[in-house]
């Protein structure tokens, strides 16, 4: 049996200053703060989930805030440069504002037919959007309560665009093994996507002169496809093996099931499980209002929260309409 092609499950970066990245996220992107855990791997380090109403799949930027000084990442070949969101076409207007008026400096582009706006988060990772009717048919919960009206919101992923020092490498295994199909080109640019896909399946490259990129502060680590579940997922860890490529066993995330690849050009892919959700220790309505641990650390949880930083959660400013 075929895999159906993944589309994305979610971006994980690494942020400076915890504050900061939830203030920029929630206050002025106007994401929910769906998940406040620690780093699974490294329980000093919090792990923060912003993304729609109920944290659904497609719609989840993660962050690991790095703030003992750890180093500032260098952007270069085998990096996520930009990750996208969809917006509604006629939230374009609504979002140059909302932007600008936070302080933040906005690029408009037209890509594919779609127009685009770039800019960065507070510690340097590029993001996007992209205002596109591909938006309404977008599975994004809207969250009733955010900053951002509902018909203005961001919608999910768009995309993400690496950034990697030949196309061959990394196209060939998106194609082999994620089952992604050449689109378009244009600008130096080339579109995948996922055979069928709906939002959020499309993967672009571009290539850079760049040296391979260092992880720290301001860049992207993983970039994670979604799996329907475990069985889907275990097919797709022996088409990366098939492709000689090493992949990790399974790692319970607590939210999903994760395995890891890095592919050829130097990103490192994830494919993570539908399920079981972030309703698994919260209720949707009080997602991301506490910390939360998996079982394994919930004895320490007194050490843990003492080696955490300090950290208070935004509050919501109104909507101001
Ligand atoms: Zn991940």
């Amino acid at each position: 049996m075929t895999p159906t092609t993944p589309g994305l499950h979610h971006v994980t970066a690494i942020a400076g200053d915890p504050r900061e990245n939830a203030d920029f996220y929630v206050g002025t992107l106007g994401l929910r703060f769906v998940k406040r855990t620690v780093n699974h791997d490294d329980p000093g380090t919090y792990h923060f989930y912003f993304g729609d109403r109920e944290g659904t799949p497609g719609t989840n930027v993660t962050f690991f805030p790095w703030t003992d000084g750890g180093p500032r990442g260098r952007f270069g070949a085998g990096q996520t440069r930009d990750a996208a969101y969809l917006i509604p076409p006629d939230a374009l207007d609504y979002w140059v504002d909302r932007l600008e008026s936070a302080g933040v400096d906005v690029d408009r582009a037209e890509r594919f037919g779609d127009p685009v706006l770039r800019f960065a988060d507070p510690d340097g990772v590029g993001l996007e959007l992209v205002a596109s009717d591909a938006a309404r048919e977008s599975d994004a919960t809207p969250w009733t309560d955010g900053p951002v009206p509902e018909e203005r919101q961001l919608r999910g992923f768009h995309s993400v665009t690496l950034a990697v020092a030949s196309f061959e490498p990394t196209a060939s295994v998106l194609a082999a093994v994620l089952g992604y199909e050449f689109e378009a080109e244009a600008d130096g640019r080339r579109r995948y996507r996922a055979a069928g896909g709906g939002p959020g399946s499309v993967v672009d490259l571009v290539e850079t002169d760049a040296d391979r990129g260092q992880t720290g502060v301001g860049t992207v680590h993983h970039v994670a496809f979604e799996a329907s579940d475990v069985e889907e997922q275990e097919r797709w860890r022996e088409a990366f093996a098939d492709r000689g490529l090493t992949v990790t066993g399974v790692v319970d995330r607590k939210y999903f099931r994760s395995i890891y690849s890095r592919e050829p050009g130097g990103v490192l892919f994830e494919v993570a499980t539908t399920g079981p959700g972030f309703a698994v220790d919260e209720d949707v309505e009080n997602l991301g209002s506490r910390l939360t641990l998996p079982e394994w650390l919930e004895d320490d949880r007194e050490g843990i929260e003492a080696r955490l930083p300090e950290f208070e959660a935004p509050s919501v400013a109104s909507r101001g309409e």
